[in-house]
Order: C-alpha cells, then sequence, then structure tokens
C-alpha cells in the first residue's frame, strides 16, 4: 500500500495556561490518502482547529508524531516547516486572513515570494490565477474594496498557486451566506476533484456530509471515523502508542 499522505500517531495537544491545562488533542491516531476528501466535524472547543493547525505545521503538538508524505516532519526547524507549509500545504481561513494592505493580486502572488519565485514568473501565474478565479477585473483591489465570497476566492488562489498537496480549511463558508457558501465549496470540490487532498472543517452537517468521510471530534478526542468500522474511538483505546492516558 503507498503511504499514507498524512500518518498521525498519539498525537497530544494540551495548551498550558498558568495553572490549567486544556486537553485540546488526546492521543489522536489518524491517516489520511493522497486525494481523499474529509470532513472534520464536532462541537465548539472540541478541537477541529487546533487538529488543523497541527496538519498545517502552524502549532507542534507535545506528543506523538505526524509524517507528511512519508516525512516525520514534527521534529522539522521552524525554517524546515515554513518551507514544507509553503510547498506543500493550502491554507483557507473563515475570516479569509488575507493581508489588508495588500492588493488582491499580491495577496495571492505571496506564497510564491516566500518560495523565491523569479517576478517574471510570478507575474504570470498571478494572471492566468486571477482569471481561473474571475478575479481579473479585481487584483488591484484590497481585501476591504471586495465582497466576502470574492475575498475566499483569493484566499483560495493564494492557498493554491503553490499546487499544495493538500488543503487545509477552517470553517470556510462560516463568514458566507448560503449562496455564496456553495460557490467556495465547489471551487474547493473541483480542486480535491484535480487530486488536491482536501480537509475541511464544518460544523454544518449539511457540508459534512458532501465528503467522501467524516471524522467526527470530540473533547480532542476521534470520536468517530466513518472511514474506520471499529470508530476512531476503539483505535485508540486499543493502541497504546499514547503518551498520557486518555
Ligand atoms: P474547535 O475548533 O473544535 O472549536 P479548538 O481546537 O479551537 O476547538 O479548541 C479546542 C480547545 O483548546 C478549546 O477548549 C480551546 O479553548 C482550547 N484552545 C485552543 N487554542 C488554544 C490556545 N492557543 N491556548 C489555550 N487554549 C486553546
Ligand atoms: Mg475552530
Amino acid at each position: 500500500m503507498a503511504a499514507a499522505l498524512i500518518e498521525l500517531a498519539g498525537i497530544e495537544r494540551i495548551f498550558q495556561l498558568g495553572d490549567s491545562a486544556v486537553h485540546a488533542l488526546r492521543c489522536l491516531q489518524l491517516s489520511i490518502a493522497a486525494g481523499e476528501y474529509v470532513a472534520v466535524m464536532g462541537p465548539s472547543g472540541s478541537g477541529k482547529s487546533t487538529l488543523l493547525n497541527l496538519l498545517g505545521l502552524l502549532d507542534r503538538p507535545n506528543a506523538g508524531t505526524y509524517h507528511l508524505e512519508g516525512r516525520d516532519v514534527t521534529t522539522l526547524s521552524a525554517e524546515e516547516q515554513a518551507r514544507v507549509r509553503s510547498e506543500r500545504i493550502g491554507f483557507v481561513f473563515q475570516s479569509f486572513h488575507l493581508v489588508p494592505r495588500l492588493t488582491a493580486a499580491e495577496n495571492i502572488a505571496l506564497p510564491m515570494i516566500l518560495a523565491g519565485i523569479a517576478p517574471a514568473q510570478r507575474t504570470q501565474r498571478v494572471v492566468q490565477t486571477l482569471r481561473d478565479y474571475g478575479l481579473e477585473n479585481r487584483a488591484d483591489h484590497r481585501p476591504d474594496q471586495l465582497s466576502g465570497g470574492q475575498r475566499q476566492r483569493v484566499a483560495i488562489a493564494r492557498a493554491t498557486i503553490m499546487q499544495p498537496a493538500v488543503i487545509l480549511a477552517d470553517e470556510p463558508t462560516g463568514n458566507l451566506d448560503r449562496a455564496t457558501g456553495e460557490e467556495v465549496m465547489r471551487l474547493l470540490e473541483a480542486l480535491n476533484g484535480h487530486g488536491v487532498t482536501l480537509i475541511v472543517v464544518t460544523h454544518d452537517q449539511a457540508l459534512g456530509a458532501r465528503a467522501r468521510r467524516q471524522l467526527l471530534m470530540e473533547d480532542g478526542a476521534l470520536e468517530h471515523d466513518s472511514a474506520s468500522p471499529a470508530g476512531g474511538k476503539d483505535a485508540n483505546d486499543a493502541n497504546d502508542a499514547c503518551a498520557l492516558p486518555t
């Protein structure tokens, strides 16, 4: 069998705030293959964003290992992680996270600047991408001059310009009306149709049901995995890779 795109084993994430500790992820085991479309669901505070941030190398676990494309990325330096992030991972957030002072074209070009791509090639790719996303007339607009749907299209364009292996989307339609949200989901699903692995956090049941696989988080644990008949919890109980009692 081909190596999984994403392989988590015994992942723990504990946030220490003064005297109190929040156990945000508890001994997570998870394997995701290249090309999958996965919805991460569960109540507010169950650890969905914490999981996505770890998958996106925006955060590090307190214990456990994360293999991305067969490579242990937990032990990489911050610089090496940044490189993997810029080349292999695209992020889409609920609140867009665009740079307010930069135009749409400049926001889309950012990952290429970080990756050291030459200006001429950057310009060419930005022009093409603006066209692909129907934003050619918005190139010089700043985020506050764009609608919510246009902002999220800029964010998706930025997330995909480096042709990542995986797109991590945290409540991507959370700030959009239904019709615009639908448009954004179709864009993300079209990317998945072209082979990009898509992981979407949502608390919208209908949205989650569109994915081919559903993960249910509860209190930091994987409570259910539609791809695993025994369920994530049983898998966890049977596993002794956990560093801490769950
Ligand atoms: P969800 O995305 O499912 O709503 P989160 O992953 O954001 O949940 O949060 C899981 C738990 O971890 C919550 O109890 C939250 O308060 C806590 N948490 C998340 N991030 C931090 C942080 N940076 N510092 C302290 N606690 C945090
Ligand atoms: Mg969240």
